[in-house]
């Protein structure tokens, strides 16, 4: 028997606006992804693939079409139910960090975990994503990728089945992004956590056993990677 996929879309549109200014973002997107891998989003700016991520995010709903997480279809969830899903289910790493200034990385990661229903210990997580020395730190003494690194930790700290992530290293420089999607790697070996990443450096598709290339509103072509490269070996 074959393992029942983590995401399956059939159809997927989305429209923003309507009459003459409609954007359509999302054209008839159809995708299965089993669990457990790394999938890289690429394409031009404005081709959809955050679109897509939020809607499987739980973050917007699209016009048209259907969505499953393990057979649950997330379109006709509602909001109550989708809010549980993403606290339940979902990390999310986001371009920018957003951290709470006046807490300590630990602290940081513990808002997370005090809601949570199997956390892991907020140092574990610091530890997880090599922080662990720096848990009493505020985001003010830390460098662009460890902030990173402890958003990584916040989103992995409540043992999510799926992180989402929407340009992680967007706001680094190559050496820290590099280091940032080794995290992310090394969670997905560890853990088995289903990794997507959207992203502008289409490097980042050696790292990845899936790579989904986006154009227009529309998948244009899936291509799998049996061997996928250590994220310390992606050269932009
Ligand atoms: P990508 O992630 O590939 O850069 P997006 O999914 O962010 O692309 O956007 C796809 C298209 O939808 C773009 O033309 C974008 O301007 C438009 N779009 C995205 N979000 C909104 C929104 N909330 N309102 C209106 N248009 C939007």
């Amino acid at each position: 028997m074959t393992e029942q996929p983590i995401y399956r879309v059939e159809g997927l549109t989305r429209v923003y606006g309507d009459g003459a200014s409609a954007v359509h973002a999302l054209r008839g997107v159809d995708l299965v992804l089993p669990p457990g891998e790394i999938s890289v989003l690429l394409g031009p700016s404005g081709s959809g693939k955050s679109t897509l991520l939020n809607i499987l995010g739980g973050l917007d709903r699209p016009s048209a079409g259907r969505a499953w997480f393990r057979g649950e279809d997330l379109t006709q969830m509602p909001d109550r139910t989708l809010t549980r899903y993403r606290r339940d289910h979902l990390g999310f790493v986001f371009q920018f960090y957003n951290l709470m200034p006046s807490l300590t990385a630990e602290e940081n990661v513990a808002l997370v975990t005090e809601i949570a229903p199997d956390p892991m210990a907020p140092a574990e997580a610091l530890a997880m994503v090599g922080l662990e020395a720096r848990k009493d730190h505020f985001p003010s003494q830390m460098s662009g990728g460890e902030q990173q690194r402890v958003a990584i930790a916040r989103a992995v700290a409540k043992r999510p089945e799926v992180l989402l992530c929407d340009e992680p290293t967007g706001a680094l420089d190559s050496a820290t992004g590099r280091e940032v999607l080794g995290v992310l790697q090394h969670l997905n070996r560890s853990l088995g956590t289903t990794v997507m990443i959207v992203t502008h450096a289409a490097a980042t598709a050696a790292m990845a056993h899936r790579v989904i290339r986006f154009a227009d509103g529309a998948i244009r072509e899936v291509e799998m990677n049996h061997a996928p490269r250590p994220a310390e070996e992606i050269v932009w």
